[in-house]
This record gives structure tokens, sequence and C-alpha cells, in this order.
């Protein structure tokens, strides 16, 4: 399996089949595990074997079929399924911190992410330093020895910062800090993050894995000691782990995700430049040339992704803009079959005082523009229209 390219690794990983010899996966709906006998059920509380399962807060077959096919496809030796993508970052950061520790994190973050690295690391003592996360000086100048963790996202939502992953390990692992990277723009299937140095990496399987908007769900993948050592202790304890359903709907979701994102990604290619070239409103994309880290992009990723972003002007056009779309549905979700604008000043990022939106790049003009498996033409003639 280990040969196998991605795309064979998202049909066929981490299968596990029961006597019944069923093609598609089965969903194991139970949360517990009958033993045998009472001595079975001491020995496995002692050590937990390969696929024994205890309590589904622990462990599941059909979650770890997810963990297994995730953690196959992006090269990693384990990984955690979460309830949710801000389960996984705050599963992953929480584990590895105590009181005294220090975390050097890019400013430009999703709003919860942001919320547990200003608000909730802090009260319990962890010292956050912030930075902007395109600028490698800014980063070797905060990073220090007593730095444990380093956090970023690799592409910033929704401003579409691109981060240098293997500028930025270099830098965190010199001073030996952890890279904890929220990898969910890049999506796996764009990803090369173990390659470049990221130790852990943090996906929201809302988005590309789902595909579909049905289901909440995260992911946490890096070396089984961390993993097992490090990340299940915490979450098999704190209660943040994936259901069953969800990681049917998750294993199903990353048999067709590199179709999907990779048609996804052309498209908003298409509507990028497109836009850009029509020259009536500021476009945003990683893909596009004139963007600052371009050129990082196509090397890190080798396309821009699914999602850009534009820029009305002010509030009032970009509420007209949003009103006027058909196609294109007001939602806050990304990385779905439907395409998605979001207004983030006054949705996903509302809470943010107006100074650090303005730092941010969170203008009150900006909709983010997640796109969509419709077709490119459709969706280009639809924000065409809006924009009027
Ligand atoms: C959506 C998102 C999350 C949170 O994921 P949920 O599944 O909504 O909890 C975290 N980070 C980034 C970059 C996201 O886009």
């Amino acid at each position: 399996m280990t040969n196998w390219n991605k795309r064979t690794k998202a049909v066929h990983a981490g299968i596990r089949r029961s006597q019944y010899g069923e093609v598609s996966e089965a969903i194991f709906m139970t949360q517990g595990f009958v033993y045998d006998t009472a001595e079975a059920a001491e020995a496995r509380f002692i050590k937990t074997g390969e696929d024994e399962f205890i309590y589904a807060r622990y462990g599941n077959p059909t979650v770890a079929m997810f963990e297994d096919r995730i953690a196959a496809l992006e090269g990693t030796e384990d990984g955690f399924a979460t309830a949710s993508g801000m389960a996984a970052v705050h599963g992953a950061l929480v584990s590895m911190l105590k009181a005294g520790d220090h975390v050097v994190s890019a400013r430009a973050l999703f709003g919860s992410c942001l919320y547990i690295l200003e608000e909730v690391l802090t009260r319990y003592g962890v010292e956050v330093t912030f930075v902007d996360g395109t600028d490698l000086d800014a980063w070797k100048a905060a990073i220090r020895p007593d730095t444990k963790v380093v956090f970023f996202e690799s592409i910033s939502n929704p401003t579409l910062e691109v981060v240098d992953i293997k500028a930025v390990s270099d830098l965190a692992h010199a001073q030996g800090a952890i890279v904890v990277v929220d990898n969910v723009f890049s999506t796996p299937v764009f990803s090369d993050a173990v390659s470049l140095g990221a130790d852990v990496i943090v996906y929201s399987a809302t988005k590309h894995i789902d595909g579909q908007g049905r289901a909440l769900g995260g992911v946490i993948l890096g070396t089984r000691e961390m993993i097992r050592g490090v990340v299940e202790p915490f979450m098999k304890h704190t209660g943040g782990s994936m259901s069953p359903f969800t990681a049917w709907l998750m294993v199903k979701g990353l048999e067709t995700m590199d179709l999907r994102v990779r048609a996804q990604a052309a498209s908003a290619l298409h509507v990028a430049s497109r836009l850009a070239a029509g020259g009536q409103v500021r476009v945003i994309y990683p893909g596009l040339s004139d963007h600052p880290q371009h050129a990082l992009t196509m090397a890190q990723m080798g396309s821009g992704g699914t999602v850009l972003a534009i820029d009305a002007g002010s509030k009032e056009a970009a509420f007209a803009l949003l009103n006027k779309l058909e196609i294109f549905t007001i939602s806050n979700n990304l990385g779905d079959a439907k395409s998605i604008a979001t207004h983030p000043a006054t949705t996903t990022h509302q809470r943010l005082p107006d100074d650090v939106k303005q730092n941010l790049g969170i203008t009150p003009g900006l909709i983010r523009l997640s796109i969509g498996l419709e077709d490119g033409d459709d969706l280009l003639d639809d924000l065409r229209a809006a924009i009027g």
C-alpha cells in the first residue's frame, strides 16, 4: 500500500471488512464493544491491541477506517478523527501545551482559530506571539529557544495569504518547536506538508473531505508517538471524538475528493482569471500571477486551490452583489459541491474589532467565494451579472 499513489489510497486505504465481505465500508453504529469474559475486558483495558475497541469515544472501526485512509493520503503514520475542525485545532494545541509554554502563530487566521490562540490558550497561561505569516524575518525574530509550538494556516481564511511551510518549519525546528499546520485550504489533494516539515497537520473534514455540506468533522495527523501518545489521551477523555456515522460520510467523501477538488480548483482559476481580466473588482487568488505568494503557492501546492476572494469596494456594494447572485448561495461553508459566497466582515470574522479586521485585510467589501462543482462559465456569468 505504501507504493500506491494518492488516488488509489483514497479509495482503498484503511478498509476493514466484516465477516460479510461487504464492498462499501460498513457503519459500525455502536458506542461500545462486548468482551467474551471479564478477563478479556480487563486485558483490553490494560492494553488495547490492533483492531480492538473499547468505547466509541476512544475508537470505532468506521472511525479507524477514516483515520487510516486520511493518514495514508497525507503520508503520516497515524491520525485521530474529531467531531469538527475546531475540535482538531483545539485538541492538537491543548494536548501538547501547558502553562508557561510559548507559541508563535500567524496573525491571519479563521475566527475560531484566533479565538483559541488569543483567548483560550492565554487564559491557561500559555504565551502567544502573533506574526505576519508571510514575513520570514518576523517568524525568525519571534521563535525562541523556549517556543514549544508554531501554528499557522497554510493558506489563511479568508485573506488567502500563503505561508512557506518549509521555511517556517526549518526556523521552528532549529529551536526545537513543533510545527502545527491547519491545512484546510490546501486540501489533502494538494498537500505535501509532511515532506515540507510539518509535524502535525489538522483538517476540518467539514470542508473538502465531506465536500457535500453534510457533516462536521476533523482530523489531527502526525507520528504514531504524537497521535497515540499525546493527542489520543487528551481527545478520548475530553470528548471531541468523531461519530461513526460522520466517519462513514468522510470515508466515502475521500473516495471522490481528488476528482472534486481538482475540478473545483480548475473552475476557481477560470473564474478568478476572467474576473481579474474584466477589471471591475479586485481579485485575490493564489493561483493568479499577481498574488504576492504566487510562486510559493505553485511550488508548495501546484494549484491555487478552490477558494478566491473579491473586493467589491464597500459593504453596501458587497451586499448588493451577494443579493444578486443566483447560483452562488450565501452561506459560510467552503469546499462544498455548491458554490458559496461569504461576507467575512459581517459573519465569520464579525466579532473582530474594526482595526483588527483592517490589519488582517478583512475589508468591508471583501467576499470569499468557494467554487463548487457547477459549470465554470455559469459561475462566471452569475458573478458578472451580480457585479453589473
Ligand atoms: C472551517 C475551518 C476550520 C474549522 O472547521 P469546523 O469543521 O467548522 O470546526 C478551521 N480552520 C480553517 C482554516 C477552516 O476553514
